[in-house]
């Protein structure tokens, strides 16, 4: 284990030794042992020995050491006011924080002050708004199993949002994880932590919470019956976990647990509950257009491509003017889950057009929506008693703002139903504001148990301590006036220090003058201060009415704040409708803004449909002056699309903005087009541009064809394919032969919505053969000797020889580019015999998957056939274990697929390996 975490061995053996302080810290660490303790002594939070050593590394602070009558230890403290930085630098080095606060005023009970541990910071259940990014969720994620079913529960403690889903697929498992992107998970028995992106952090949990009875009683607690809302076991035991983990992160663990040994950690009997969680929504991922981790990535939806190195060049940068943090993750979790149902479209569709018809209304919105917090955190805080009374200022003007959006949406709410469904939801909570209008003061400090927080008047016994305070200063107020006529001394004057309190000072030349009952209490240079025995009684009235008042200030603004938590799902359900509202007001200024249009969306029943005119890149067109639109059509009997075109002539721009238009179409959002009529994709598969997976430790071609593997196996009529330069890691002639048997087959057997972005010329003249199968191209001119894109797509292939036009255009010599010319035309003879000796019908493409199947594996090991590559690894590694032989013997290579094969090579070849 990490020396950071877990008992200092230099303390474990002698526990009973050990002051009590260090007992304390000793017992926290073994009680959190997979977390670094920060353990806090007054101002700062402190960790020893290993712990320290590894925290100044880290956050390069300074080593220091503690010293008591049992040792010496190292030392790094870390300031309490200040650890957010600090805690955010341990988590990002993969630590867990477990924070020990002081739980009590030092002097409060004999003995050790006590400890306790708070809370526990994971990457996953941040709860600390400095370290979250406003206008995204936070999500943990739990993975359980059962026979065949992964289930997955995802969490955003932050914000209380809980999604449970599951599938027999464990790859429709995987593209759900990666849809959300949680930071953190935790995995059942039996699960593949591989599930998981490789930036979550994958964290071992103690197991028993994933059985079926603890986690069904944990989520009926919570939620009721489970098998009422959830399917299936496998969401069961990982909602139940994931509610496990969340409220061991809350911290409060039972004290006399025993720590267990084996580096996870067991949960205590006794935490604390959640109530902020109030609900959990399961879905099928079948509701939504699925997108895999590679389309989300080539779609650019939340990371923008190199290319363009803008952070808002993505389509969530393009569509996000939404004004507060609530609407930023309600678009992006549209965007992460666009409708398949053409009525939840329309209804989506319908507002953003209410909206973008009236902009008055609109920017109204805007502008008050500005003034909108983060009332889903806010709520969060208020009920984990987390909340400043500065939280509770911002739910008030929050507040405040409602009414005023339920005005502005008086105007257009019955042009459409959910326009009028937010009205009604848009719940001003009277009851809450005027709570906080009549406890608090206007503007409180954030400070909550030193006073000035709550308001005049709201509390008989608060008022009472306030006025005897004011009394006491109001008579040492007039004290100065009294006592100089009293004593006849002009400057006496009546000051106030914090070490001495209050005191009557007399310079030297008037000491002779001072009272009787005057008692000296300094003595300073040029005079003396005193007090009165009357005087001190004044001031210990003040003091104690003072403290008596800040303990009353603070155990009402906690009556104030469990108050306002019991009204959770309200301002919840609030929440919600601002950012619905929110989400809704930034598609439609973003439609009028850059001339979207309505998408027309068709029933799901109907044949195939994606009529695009005038379509532009909705991320490309922002980056650039100008941009020339183009459209596409798609049916049944014209699905699949060969461009062509030189290099940076548009194709994968042109391929991409298809995709991104029916994407946002679904959404619900208006799309950059002059018209779009579409049935709904139910899946989008991309293998665009070169995603190398280098840390994967995999070939280019390797990662092309498993993606091309997964696209042939999983897509069918309903998806979007797009496929730019296959077959490009290996010679042109595999290049070429593999290119054509996937087009064939995607034609033939697949029958999705296809474009296919290729160099490989003689790939337009299959057209021929495949009746629905047609050309592209981009063409480019010369003018003056330069080469001009017009980025102008149009029906047809393009002039095969374009290579050589620019070759000439950039002033290659006469003479080479002649060559050029007469080398190109040979080349297309040839491959015109090629084809025309294969044959017909059957055989050719018999033919040409064999050719293929051996390219293919050329390709990636440089082996002359599949069966001649496992017997060089006989030479190489010993021997073939029989399996794996019989297996080679019984592959059928004359019914493979070229893709078939490949994935085949590649599964024998970690049988070898395992
Ligand atoms: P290809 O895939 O053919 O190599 P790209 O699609 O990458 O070409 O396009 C190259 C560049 O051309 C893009 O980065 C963009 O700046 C510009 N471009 C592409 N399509 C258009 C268009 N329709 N209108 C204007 N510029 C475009």
């Amino acid at each position: 284990m990490d020396s950071a975490c877990g008992p200092p061995p230099e303390m474990a053996d002698r526990r009973e030794e050990l002051t009590p302080m260090m007992g304390q810290y000793h017992d926290l660490c073994a009680r959190y042992d997979d977390a670094i303790v920060l353990f806090q002594v007054g101002d700062f939070y402190e960790t020893f020995c290993g712990a320290a050593e590894r925290t100044a590394r880290l956050l390069e602070l300074t080593l220091t050491s503690r010293e008591d009558s049992t040792g010496e230890y190292p030392m790094t403290g870390i300031p309490v006011d200040n650890a957010a930085s600090y805690i955010d630098d341990l988590l990002e080095a993969g630590y867990r924080v477990a924070v020990a606060d002081q739980v009590e005023e030092p002097g409060e009970s004999p003995g050790v002050v006590e400890r306790a541990v708070t809370r526990v910071i994971t990457p996953g259940t941040l709860t600390e708004d400095e370290l979250l990014a406003s206008d995204d969720n936070n999500f943990v994620a739990a993975l359980a199993r059962t026979d065949d079913t992964h289930g997955l529960a995802l969490l955003d403690v932050s914000t209380g949002d809980f999604l449970a889903t599951s599938s027999t697929s464990s790859e429709a498992i995987a593209d759900e994880i990666s849809r959300f992107a949680p930071a953190e998970a935790i995995v059942g028995p039996g699960v593949d932590g591989a599930l998981a992106p490789e930036a979550c952090m994958v964290t071992p949990f103690d197991e028993s919470v994933f059985e079926r009875e603890r986690a069904g009683e944990l989520l009926a607690d919570y939620f009721g019956d489970p098998d009422s809302l959830l399917a299936g076991d496998a969401e069961v035991r990982a909602c139940g976990a994931l509610l496990a983990y969340a409220e061991y992160a809350r911290g409060g663990v039972e004290e006399d647990e025993d720590a267990d040994s084996d580096g996870t950690i067991e949960t205590g009997t006794q935490t604390t509950r959640l109530e902020y969680l109030t609900h959990l929504t399961r879905y099928d991922p079948r509701e939504y257009l699925l997108l895999d981790a590679v389309a989300l990535r080539s779609l650019e939806l939340f990371e923008p491509r190199a290319v363009y190195g803008r952070e808002e060049a993505t389509l969530f940068g393009v569509l996000d003017e939404t004004s507060s943090a609530l609407g930023g993750r309600k678009l992006r979790d549209w965007l992460r889950r666009p409708l398949l149902e053409p009525a939840r479209i329309d209804a989506r569709l319908d507002a953003v057009e209410a909206l973008t018809g009236d902009v008055r209304t609109r920017e109204e919105l805007t502008d008050l929506l500005r003034d909108v917090y983060d009332l889903e955190r806010l709520i969060g805080r208020i009920s984990r008693e987390r909340a400043n009374a500065r939280d509770l200022r911002s739910l008030r003007d929050t507040l405040a703002v409602v009414p005023e959006l339920r005005d502005r949406l008086e105007g257009v709410r019955d042009e459409c139903d959910r326009l009028e469904t937010l009205h009604a939801n848009l719940d001003p909570l009277s009851d809450v504001r005027e709570l906080i209008e009549d406890g608090l003061v206007a503007d409180p400090p954030i400070e909550i148990t030193e006073g000035g927080v709550i308001a005049e008047g709201y509390d008989d016994d608060l008022d009472e301590l306030r006025e005897t305070a004011r009394d006491g200063k109001r008579w040492i107020d007039d004290l100065e006036e009294s006592e100089r006529e009293r004593t006849g001394i002009d400057s006496l004057s009546v000051g106030y220090n914090s070490v001495h309190g209050y005191y009557i000072e007399v310079t030297n030349p008037n000491l002779e003058s001072v009272p009787e009952n005057y008692q000296r209490r300094q003595t300073l240079k040029n005079s003396e201060r005193f007090v009165t025995p009357e005087l001190k009684k004044r001031e210990d009235e003040i003091v104690g009415a003072e403290e008596r008042a800040d303990e009353r200030e603070y155990e009402l603004f906690c009556e104030i704040r469990r108050e306002i938590a019991a009204a959770v799902e309200r301002v919840q359900g609030l929440a919600s409708a601002v950012a619905t509202l929110d989400a809704l007001v930034s598609l439609s200024t973003v439609a009028a803004q850059y001339d979207y249009c309505r998408p027309e969306v068709i029933g799901r029943d109907e044949p195939r449909t994606l009529e695009i005119e005038g379509g532009r890149h909705p991320v490309v067109e922002r980056t650039q002056e100008s941009f020339v639109p183009n459209g596409a059509r798609f049916a049944d009997d014209r699905r699949l699309g060969i461009i062509t075109g030189p290099n940076m002539s548009g194709k994968s721009t042109y391929m991409r903005q298809v995709a991104q238009i029916a994407l946002l179409a679904q959404v619900g959002s208006f799309v950059p087009a002059r018209s779009v009529r579409l049935t709904p994709l139910e899946r989008i598969f991309t293998r665009v541009g070169a995603s190398d997976d280098i840390a994967g430790g995999r070939s280019t071609f390797m990662v092309e064809m498993d993606e091309l593997a997964t696209i042939l196996e999983e897509a069918d009529e309903r998806s979007l394919v797009l496929l730019d330069e296959v077959g490009r890691g290996t010679s042109t002639a595999d290049g070429l032969a593999i290119a054509q048997a996937i087009t064939e087959h995607l034609h033939d057997e697949v029958g999705a919505t296809t474009l296919f972005a290729t160099h490989h010329h003689p790939l337009t003249e299959l057209t021929d053969d495949l009746e629905a199968a047609f050309t592209l191209h981009f063409e480019t001119t010369q003018e003056d000797g330069e080469v001009v894109f017009h980025h102008d797509i149009a029906p047809g292939a393009a002039d095969g020889s374009y290579g050589v036009s620019v070759a000439t255009a950039a002033g290659v010599p006469e003479p080479v580019v002649e060559r050029s010319r007469e080398l190109v035309a040979e080349a297309g003879a040839e491959s015109a015999t090629e084809r025309a000796g294969a044959g017909d019908g059957e055989t050719a493409a018999t033919d040409d998957a064999m050719t293929a199947a051996d390219d293919a594996t050329t390709g990636t090991t440089d082996a002359p056939s599949a069966t001649d590559d496992a017997t060089t690894a006989t030479a190489d590694g010993g021997d073939v274990p029989t399996d794996v032989a019989a297996e080679l013997r019984a592959l059928d290579l004359a019914h493979l697929t070229p893709v078939e094969a490949l994935t085949e090579l590649d599964r024998l070849k970690r049988l070898l390996e395992e």
